[in-house]
C-alpha cells in the first residue's frame, strides 16, 4: 500500500524524523483556516501541496508557496481538481514551509534482484530519482544494507561519505537516516523515500516530502495501518473480497477466474491468457479461495466476480484435496442458488483430484443452465475464452 504524503509525514513524526507542522484541507476555506493556524504557530512560509499518490506534483503545478491565509486559499482553489497523471486532486496538505538552502535525496528500498535492502543517497535532491539516476549517476550513492543491522550511526556516515557529504554535514544528517531506517523496518515498509531532505538556511534539517510503501503482507502486525487504507479510491470489488477474506486482484480482462491455491490460480491465468490470445480476451482477475473451499466462500467469490461488469464468462478451476470435489461441486450449486438472478454469466467448471467422479456426477445431475463442465484445464480455458468472446 502506497501512502499519501500526509500519512508518510505522520509516520515520520512518530519515529522522530524532523517534519514541519502541517494540516490537511479539502477546500479553499479549510486551507485558509489551516494556514491561519500554522501562521499563528510560527510558520513564516506556507506550502500548499496536492495529495495524490504520484510523483512530480511540483512540475504539474500541484505544489505552491503562500504567505497569507488568503493566498493559501487561492492556491488551494488552483490546485483542487487538478489532474496530475490521472489523479484528481481532492485533498491538500497545508504545511509550514522551509527556507531551503540545499535539497538532498535519500531512500531505502528493497532490491529484490540482489536480495538486499538498498540505501540511495544524493546531495542533489529535488528532481526525480529516475532523472537523477540517468543524468547524474555519479551523484547517486547506492549502498547495500544488511537487513538485520540496517542503518546505525556508522552505516549512516558511510552512506553520507559515499554520497560526498563532508563529515560536519554528516553529523547533522546521520541521525535522520537512522530514524528513517527505523520507519522502514518497524513499519514493515518496502520503500521509504525523502525527496527533498532539506537543509534550511538556519541549518535545520527537514523531511519536506515523503513517499512510503507499506508491505501488505505484514499488515497483520500493524492493526494501526488499517486506518491508512484509502477507502475512497479502493476498488469496491477488492474491498468486498478482502472483507470476505478472499485473495483477489482485479485485472483488465473478460474471463473471471476462481481457483483453490495460488499456484493453480496463477497457472489458470496463464492457460486463459494463451487460449484467449487470438480471441482478444484475457483473465479478469486473480481469485484464490484457498484450500477449504466451502459453499459460502465459493458464493462470495462468485458474487464478487459475477458482479464485475467487465466479466463475460467465469472459469472455476478446482483441484480437490482436503476439501474433496463433491463438497466443491455442492458448494458451486449452493452458491448459484444463493446468488439467484445475480448469476447470469456462463460458468465453466473443471474439477480434478480427490473424489472427482462424485463431484462431476453432482454437477451433471444438477443440469444447471449456466454451468459448462469440462474435463481438462486447457479445454476448459478454451471454452471459457470462447464464451467470453462470443458474448
Ligand atoms: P513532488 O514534486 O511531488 O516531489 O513534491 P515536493 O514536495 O518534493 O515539492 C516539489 C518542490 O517544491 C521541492 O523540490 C521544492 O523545490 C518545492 N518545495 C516543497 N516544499 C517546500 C518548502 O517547504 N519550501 C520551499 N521553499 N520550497 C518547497
Ligand atoms: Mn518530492
Amino acid at each position: 500500500m502506497d501512502l499519501y504524503e500526509y500519512q508518510a509525514r505522520d509516520l515520520f513524526r512518530r519515529h522522530g524524523v524532523p517534519v514541519l507542522p502541517d494540516r490537511v484541507a479539502t477546500s479553499p476555506e479549510e486551507a485558509r483556516n489551516a494556514a491561519q493556524a500554522l501562521l499563528a504557530e510560527g510558520a513564516e512560509l506556507l506550502v500548499v501541496k496536492a495529495q495524490v499518490k504520484t510523483g512530480g506534483r511540483g512540475k504539474a503545478g500541484g505544489v505552491k508557496l503562500a504567505r497569507t491565509p488568503e493566498e493559501a486559499a487561492e492556491k488551494a482553489q488552483a490546485i483542487l481538481g487538478l489532474d496530475i497523471k490521472g489523479h484528481i486532486v481532492e485533498t491538500l496538505l497545508i504545511a509550514s514551509g522551509a527556507d531551503i538552502a540545499e535539497e538532498y535525496y535519500f531512500s531505502i528500498l528493497l532490491d529484490r534482484s540482489k536480495r538486499r535492502h538498498l540505501a540511495l543517497c544524493s546531495k542533489e535532491g529535488g528532481m526525480d530519482i529516475e532523472t537523477l539516476a540517468k543524468e547524474r549517476p555519479e551523484a547517486l550513492a547506492k549502498v547495500a544494507l544488511d537487513p538485520l543491522s540496517g542503518i546505525d550511526d556508522t552505516i549512516a556516515r558511510e552512506i553520507l561519505h559515499e554520497a560526498g557529504f563532508a563529515p560536519e554535514r554528516a553529523d547533522r544528517i546521520a541521525p535522520v537516516l537512522v530514524k528513517l531506517w527505523e520507519v522502514f523496518t518497524q513499519e514493515d515498509a518496502t520503500l521509504v523515500e525523502v525527496n527533498p531532505l532539506v537543509l534550511a538556511t538556519d541549518g535545520s534539517l527537514w523531511a519536506v516530502d515523503g513517499k512510503v510503501t507499506l508491505d501488505d503482507n505484514a499488515r497483520f502486525r500493524h492493526p494501526d495501518h488499517e486506518a491508512l487504507v484509502d477507502v475512497k479510491t479502493q476498488d469496491p470489488r477488492e474491498a468486498a473480497a478482502k472483507a470476505a477474506g478472499l485473495n483477489y486482484v482485479r485485472l483488465e480482462g473478460e474471463v473471471g477466474i476462481i481457483g483453490n491455491g495460488a499456484g493453480l490460480v496463477m497457472s489458470t491465468l496463464d492457460v486463459v491468457a494463451i487460449a484467449g490470445e487470438d480471441l482478444g480476451v484475457r483473465p479478469a482477475n486473480f481469485l484464490d479461495i484457498g484450500g477449504g473451499a466451502s459453499a459460502q466462500v465459493m458464493a462470495k467469490g462468485l458474487e464478487v466476480i459475477l458482479g464485475d461488469e467487465q466479466v463475460r464468462s467465469v472459469f472455476v478451476n478446482v483441484f480437490g484435496g482436503i476439501t474433496a470435489c463433491d463438497a466443491v461441486a455442492n458448494g458451486i450449486l449452493e452458491a448459484l442458488e444463493v446468488l439467484g438472478d445475480q448469476a447470469a454469466k456462463p460458468i465453466v467448471v473443471r474439477l480434478d483430484g480427490n473424489k472427482v467422479e462424485e463431484g462431476r456426477a453432482i454437477i451433471s445431475a444438477a443440469n444447471h443452465p449456466l454451468i459448462h463442465m469440462v474435463e481438462t484445464m486447457d479445454e476448459a480455458a478454451r471454452t471459457a475464452a470462447e464464451l467470453a468472446a462470443a458474448k
